[in-house]
């Protein structure tokens, strides 16, 4: 069974929670509630993996417990597993219509309990195994576009909540078609790797992404960061990868350079996160018509630049 997962076991016999916490200590990390009122409150503040829920408690029974879970967005995906003394078909199924994910019956047996939570929980592994592969670009594993556009829009919300500056780059691969074209497809895929890995080093503040936005352009999302210090990461990447240039060309002294255009801005409500992206694609576009390898910024809403 995975280890560093953890299961919330809501019960109101305290018996019953002793007894399934002993058979699950040593595979997971528990998560005790002695009513559903508690569970709920418990599933909000430790994000479990998995919920064994009871289903005959007072006051808040397992099915208005599970009503409530499903309706949070923050525990509405936790799976739950009814375990309950009732063997009638019509509370199965009540239960598994409710989203229940399985159902186990009482009395408890060790070994069908620890079978059924490590399937669960096998499951749930190979599903954010499946979910973080879907987000991540195969050649340089950084971030992919798909990561990039859920981290923008949550960014963009979440800077406007705290009125603060989010800063975006835009950084493109200069004459990488030529380069490509001297070198051959496989050197300029080494090349992708080596400016990937520069930008990965230097874009690792907390809430920093970066990521392959497609082709030889990548993006740079900083929350919390000022236009200075944008700009000033960003010359930062400028003169690495210019150093890693040499170690890429191995035949002429063919130079490996990039480009970027950068914005920043306190997310406003008549604005989208488009706008965003918007200002520093132009920003790119007037770095490469003023002979690339450098960084340009602008604005979101006026027209200076630097
Ligand atoms: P500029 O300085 O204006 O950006 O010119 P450029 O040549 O870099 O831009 P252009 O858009 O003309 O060409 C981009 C090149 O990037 C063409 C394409 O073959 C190459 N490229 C895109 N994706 C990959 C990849 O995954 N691997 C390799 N090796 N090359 C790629
Ligand atoms: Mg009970
Ligand atoms: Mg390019």
């Amino acid at each position: 069974m995975p280890d560093s997962l953890s299961v919330l076991i809501i019960d109101d016999e305290v018996i019953n929670l002793q007894i399934i916490s002993d058979i699950l200590r040593d595979e997971v990390g528990i998560i005790m509630a002695k009513s559903g009122e508690q569970g709920v409150r418990k599933a909000l503040e430790f994000s479990p993996d998995l919920i064994l829920l009871d289903v005959i408690m007072p006051d808040m029974d397992g099915f208005e417990t599970m009503k409530r879970l499903s309706q949070d967005a923050r525990t509405c995906d936790i799976p739950v597993i009814f375990i309950t003394a009732l063997d009638d078909i019509e509370n199965e199924e009540k239960g598994l219509l409710l989203g229940a994910s399985d159902y186990i019956q009482k009395p408890i047996h060790a070994s069908i309990i620890k079978a059924r939570v490590a399937l669960h929980l096998k499951l749930i592994n190979q599903h954010r195994i499946l979910e973080r592969l879907s987000t991540i670009d195969p050649l340089t594993s950084l971030a992919n576009r798909r990561k990039y556009e859920e981290t923008i829009r949550s960014e963009w919300e979440l800077m406007g909540e705290l009125n603060e500056t989010l800063s975006l780059a835009v950084i493109d691969i200069d004459n990488f078609k030529q380069y490509n074209d001297v070198y051959g497809h496989a050197a300029g895929d080494k090349v992708l790797q080596k400016v990937a890995t520069i930008l990965d080093n230097n874009f690792n503040h907390n809430g920093d992404l970066v990521a392959r936005y497609g082709g030889e352009e990548f993006v740079a999302i900083m929350p919390k960061t000022s236009k200075k210090e944008a700009l000033l990461r960003i010359k930062k990447c400028i003169d690495e990868v210019h150093e890693i240039a040499t170690i890429c060309a191995k035949k002429d002294n063919h130079v490996v350079t990039i480009s970027a255009g950068v914005a920043s801005i306190t997310p406003k409500k008549d604005l989208d996160f488009e706008s965003l992206f918007a200002a520093a694609d132009e920003a790119l576009y007037l770095a490469k018509y003023n002979g690339k390898n450098q960084v340009k910024w602008k604005s979101v809403t006026t027209k200076d630049t630097v």
